[in-house]
């Protein structure tokens, strides 16, 4: 299907850019577009105007920060995953990023893109919601940052206000923690059936903090905030495992769609699970 009609206009800097989308209210920014593109295709969205940001290079970065490593939103995937800075203090990140796609997806698409579209079956999101990442939003008026928690609202929802941009993603370094993303997809390189990130530092045997977050099961990425309290302090042993994976498996919400059933995707959840902590056992 063709796309409805639109006008297109192109940002040569991030002021012009921020200018530009505070004026002008059916707008949206053009990144990658390896999903934007599509769902003008199909018609989901018909703005007034298509605001390219490609050539915002100063958005297009990965550095390590005071707290972290800080990523700017125009950062493609292929960057990401070719960066020694996330390749080893983000490996959680530098991991779910390799089952993100195909090539042609990772060379076009930006981490910038892939939050704002937020997806809940997208890898990126759940990495972030589990980092406990914060997001910068910029517009003429300032910068304001919020948490992946509560960034991401509902499927395809964000706290984006009008006229704003997100512009740069602050992902903290969890020294001394193993961390694991695991999939399930129906074909090589698509969305995730269901996803989980888990981060875990353990004392010993014993759990000392825990970060666990899912995807493709709930109406945005489901962190396991209820299950992470209650197992800390607790000896990571195969009970407590199968007990974790049972409430989380409870908990969530998943929708039953072209990809798998709810009663499906709760038991993949468990599974899931179940792998992630041998893992990193
Ligand atoms: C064949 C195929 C397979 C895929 N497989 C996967 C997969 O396995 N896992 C996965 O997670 N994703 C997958 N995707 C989606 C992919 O990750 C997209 O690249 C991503 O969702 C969007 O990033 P983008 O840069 O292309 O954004 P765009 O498509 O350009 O934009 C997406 C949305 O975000 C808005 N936007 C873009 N940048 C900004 C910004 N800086 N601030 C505010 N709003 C912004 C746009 O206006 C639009 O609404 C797949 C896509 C395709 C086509």
């Amino acid at each position: 299907m063709y796309p409805p009609e639109f006008s297109y206009v192109r940002a040569e800097s991030l002021q012009e850019a921020l200018k530009f989308l505070e004026g002008n209210d059916n707008t949206r920014p053009l990144a990658g577009g390896q999903s934007l593109i599509p769902m003008l295709k199909l018609r989901v969205l018909s703005p007034d105007y298509i605001l390219d940001i490609n050539r915002l290079n100063e958005l297009n970065y990965v550095k390590t920060s005071l707290n972290g490593v800080s990523i700017g939103a125009l950062t493609r995937y292929h960057d990401i995953l070719s960066n020694d800075i996330l390749k080893s203090k983000v490996p959680l990140m530098h991991h779910a990023t390799r089952t993100i796609g195909d090539m042609q997806v990772r060379n076009m698409g930006t981490i910038g893109g892939a939050i704002s579209n937020a997806d809940p079956a997208s890898d990126m999101p759940v990495v972030l919601t589990a980092l406990n990442a914060t997001i910068i939003l910029s517009s003429v008026s300032g910068s304001r940052s919020v948490k992946a928690l509560d960034f991401f609202k509902g499927p395809f929802t964000t706290d984006t206000n009008k006229g704003e941009l997100v512009t740069q993603i602050e992902v903290p370094v969890l020294d001394g923690y193993k961390t694991v993303y695991k999939k399930v997809v129906r074909r090589a390189g698509d969305y995730a059936l269901a996803s989980v990130a888990l981060a875990i530092k353990l004392k010993g045997n014993e759990i000392e903090d825990i970060k666990l977050a899912y995807g493709g099961v709930h109406d945005k990425p489901f962190r396991a905030m209820e299950v992470e309290k209650n197992v800390i302090g607790k000896k990571l042993d195969d009970d407590l495992v199968k007990d974790i994976a049972s409430k989380v498996s409870s908990q969530v919400n998943p929708p039953s769609d072209h990809r798998g059933s709810s009663w499906y995707r709760r038991e993949v959840v468990k599974v899931l699970t179940m792998k992630a902590f041998k893992e990193v056992a």
